[in-house]
């Protein structure tokens, strides 16, 4: 018997500007795909032939374009259609793919697959936990796994969980049952950890209802609110023996969970940009960070707002002070040429003074090279500005372009949470609420898409 192995992602954000292109996803085919997935082991031990077909990955992006989803999506459906005899398919989704013209791009291939295997073929889905489910993804699929971690660290496990229970399913000739219920609320992004409570018990439960025989998988997904499309909520999925047992579990944990709408909190301070500017200056701390979450390019979003840089700028801190990864090509160009220690007219907040200060490099996601830094200094102020996106999660960021993270006293960042690689290096964490594509006030989202009433821009009642 054999089962196809795939993996197509990226976390889509419609308020951001740049589309992913076909070099943005990170690619393999056939057997490399190994490289990345785990699945492999599970399905040969259990005796079955493995077809791997693509693995293409992109970082979190605006919704991608038709185009670029279709020369992807072309390949798994080739191979899918080269293999009309398989048992089993296995995808390794994002489940938050929003696609310009098609909507969900996980629904939309999937159905597109269900189209060619036999009605007995068995489809398993591995998501990670701020997929946004369409209702009807659990009629396409069989078998839903999501993450169990925010943030996360069991997308080994989350594979491994889908794939023996693929394999458990074929060998015993069961049909398995998936079945969603949408939970309306969108809650701030940043506030969702499952290492508190109340995620905690409530995953606790998850994994104590899959050691249940009639149960294969039991899942939050908590949403991902930067989508404006009828699909973007939390929701909870059941895979079971039967329909009926699927829903019923599926509904008690999506009414629990709505039970919890109101008990999310930030776990550092989270204010405007101003008052944390403010705090920032006034604290006692040796290094305060300064997250700026809307415009978190780790969420999809460009990098190149301003709005903390000005603040700190007009404010002049008595304090060594970086704005780290503002994405600027146009500053990085044009003054790549001058000599550390060189003045220059940045061509920001209608003319403003600066001094070169540190050519670097910008380390990407995967460690490699992708571009080109310039710091500069305004006043008591370090500007980095890079020539792509980026994204300042560790130390290593810093040193690569040329800048001594140890020496300043004030830095932001565009991140939600600091990462645990920088958590170190932080004395005090400041969370700002700010603007941009990542904004995690809902209200300030301006989405129009989306179901309502939908928490906490609605206050209704709600019961599945
Ligand atoms: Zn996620």
């Amino acid at each position: 018997m054999k089962i196809l192995v795939a993996s197509f992602q990226c976390e889509s954000n419609s308020k951001a500007k740049l589309h992913p292109k076909k070099s943005d996803f990170e690619y393999f085919q056939g057997e490399d795909i190994f490289k990345k997935l785990v699945v492999k082991d599970v399905f040969e031990q259990n005796g079955f032939e493995v077809v791997p077909s693509v693995y293409a990955v992109a970082l979190p992006s605006a919704t991608v374009e038709r185009d670029t989803y279709e020369y992807y999506a072309a390949q798994i459906l080739d191979t899918v259609r080269a293999n009309p005899d398989c048992s089993g398919v296995y995808i390794f989704f994002h489940g938050s793919m929003e696609v310009e013209e098609i909507g969900s791009g996980e629904l939309y291939l999937l159905k597109k697959i269900r189209e060619i295997v036999s009605p007995d073929c068995l489809i398993a889905l591995s998501l990670d936990a701020h997929a946004n489910i369409t209702d009807e993804l659990s009629d396409y699929a069989n078998i839903i796994s999501g993450f169990k971690t925010v943030p996360h660290v069991d997308q080994k496990e989350c594979q491994e969980r889908a794939a023996n229970a693929l394999c458990y399913c074929l060998k015993h000739g069961i049909k398995p049952y998936a079945q969603t219920v949408r939970v309306p609320f969108l809650l701030k992004n940043d506030t969702l950890q499952t290492a508190y409570e109340p995620l905690k018990s409530l995953i606790e439960e998850t994994v104590a209802l899959e050691k249940s025989d009639d149960i294969f998988t039991a899942n939050l997904f908590l949403g991902h609110c930067w989508i404006d499309a009828p699909n973007t909520s939390a929701s909870t999925v059941v895979c079971a023996t039967s329909k009926e047992r699927a829903a019923t579990v599926a509904k008690d944990l999506a009414n629990k969970l709505w039970a919890t709408r109101r008990d999310y909190k930030f776990l550092c301070e989270a204010e405007l940009p101003e008052e944390c500017v403010k705090r920032a200056i006034a604290g006692k701390e040796k290094r305060i960070f300064i997250t700026d979450s809307g415009d978190n390019t780790t969420a999809g979003a460009e990098g190149d707002t301003l709005g903390l840089l000005e603040l700190l700028v007009n404010a002049q801190p008595k304090k060594r002070t970086c704005v780290a990864g503002i994405t600027h090509q146009e500053i990085v160009e044009m003054f790549w040429d001058q000599e550390d220690g060189e003045s220059v007219r940045l061509p920001i907040f209608g003319g403003t003074d600066a001094t070169v200060k540190a050519h670097g490099e910008i380390l990407g996601w995967t460690k490699e090279i992708i571009g080109r830094s310039l710091t500069v200094s305004i006043g008591t102020v370090d500007a980095v500005f890079t020539e792509l996106r980026s994204a300042f999660i560790e130390k290593g960021n810093f040193d690569k372009a040329n800048v001594d993270l140890l020496s300043y006293e004030i830095v932001v960042v565009k991140l939600g949470y600091l990462f645990t690689e920088l958590k170190p290096y932080a004395d005090r964490e400041l969370f700002a609420l700010s603007d941009g594509a990542s904004c995690v006030e809902l209200a300030r989202l301006g989405l129009t898409k989306i179901l309502r009433p939908m928490f906490p821009l609605d206050e209704f009642e709600f019961k599945a």
